[in-house]
């Protein structure tokens, strides 16, 4: 069996759910789990996050699951219905839509079926990604409650585009014109994604879209997450399956990349781009050999990393090589891959083995 296993702190999700409370001053929190919870699972993020007041899902086929695994709470689909068929579907799943585009509004106007749907009305105020135009933000509101089928009780929403940028002057701005856009209209309010609950309290609204924080990883530049009183919810280790002496000018791995300064040991890991650690960790990019810190030589390879040993000269096949986890933000290995901390966990593949902890 291979080594390469993904650890999943269970309590570490919950005391993040906790934390993230204590920053929202009383918002609701939407848990967003798409992509199985950021890699880390959805049915066993949803679990330990039980205690959130709703869940983020990219696609119907996550509230799928979520509702066969018990989840009672609202699931809301962001990227709402896909085609007129699944309107029925999130009718019989009980779940909430975002709605976004002219297409959806349509086949909302053409459907019959008088049970009330939840919908979240997206305007874009100036990332250009999804949403309507805040102008029509009026216009929409009306046309949505004139419908049977749909439940009154909107929420305006909007998502930003740079939030992580914490005296970012566009921040401020879609902040304003979603005021502006819904000044007046009935419905609560959801802005805030993980930066914008650490650095814009002017957008906290009454529901947070949380993802990020909860699983102890932060997109804002520089900082872990921890810094913000975030633990990691990953470790993501495996085992040394060789150590070589090599000698000076020695050349290791695909395309001779990394050149040995000088006669040292080198180990070898059983991990690689096939796992999901990604390729692009240039040599120099942290690991733990039991539990000391060591860095990564030359190219990731499919199934092996090649790891610099002269820090931790006396490491032996077996010893626990540690990727990311609390000991190692999988932040820094992020940024020594050109990459964001999402992508790294969200990249951990199906061969890889799952356990969690209740630590
Ligand atoms: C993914 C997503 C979020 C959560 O973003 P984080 O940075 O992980 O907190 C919130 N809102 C929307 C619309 C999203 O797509």
């Amino acid at each position: 069996m291979r080594s390469a296993c993904a650890t999943i702190h269970l309590a570490a999700l919950r005391a993040n759910l906790q934390r993230a409370r204590e920053l929202a001053a009383g918002a609701r929190i939407m848990a967003v789990v798409k992509a199985d919870g950021y890699g880390h699972g959805l049915e066993r993020v949803a679990h330990a996050l039980a205690g959130a007041d709703a869940f983020g899902v990219a696609a119907i086929a996550d509230g799928q699951r979520l509702r066969a695994a018990g989840v009672h709470q609202r699931i809301v689909v962001l990227a709402g219905p896909d085609a007129p068929g699944d309107l029925a579907e999130l009718r019989r799943l009980r779940l909430d839509a975002v709605i976004h585009d002219d297409a959806q509004l349509a086949w909302l106007e053409a459907d019959t079926d008088p049970r009330p749907l939840r919908l979240w009305l997206k305007l874009d105020t100036g990332m250009h990604r999804l949403g309507f135009a805040p102008a029509r933000a009026r216009e929409l509101h009306a046309r949505l409650r004139a419908l049977p089928g749909v439940d009154p009780a909107l929420v305006l929403m909007t998502h930003f585009a740079n939030s992580d940028v914490f005296d970012d002057a566009s921040t401020a701005r879609q902040i304003e014109c979603f005021a502006r856009a819904t000044h007046g209209l009935d419905g609560e309010h959801s802005l805030a994604n993980s930066a914008a609950l650490l650095g814009w309290p002017a957008a906290r609204g009454q529901w947070l879209r949380v993802g990020g924080l909860l699983y102890g990883m932060s997109v804002v530049a520089g900082t872990t997450a921890a810094d913000f009183g975030f633990a990691p919810a990953m470790t993501l280790a495996t085992r040394l399956v060789a150590v070589h002496t090599l000698r000076e000018g020695d050349h290791v791995g695909y395309a001779a990349s990394w050149q040995c300064p000088q006669d040292m040991p080198v180990g070898v890991a059983a991990i690689g781009y096939g796992d999901g650690y990604p390729r692009h960790a240039a040599s120099g990019t942290p690991v733990l050999v039991g539990g000391r810190r060591a860095a990564v030589i030359g190219r990731v390879s499919m199934d092996l990393v090649t790891i610099d040993l002269r820090n931790v000269p006396d490491a032996r096949v077996g010893d626990a090589v540690v990727l990311w986890g609390p000991q190692l933000p999988v932040e820094q290995v992020a940024a020594h891959a050109g990459t964001i901390a999402y992508a790294l966990t969200c990249g951990v593949t199906r061969r890889v083995r799952f356990a969690e902890d209740a630590g």
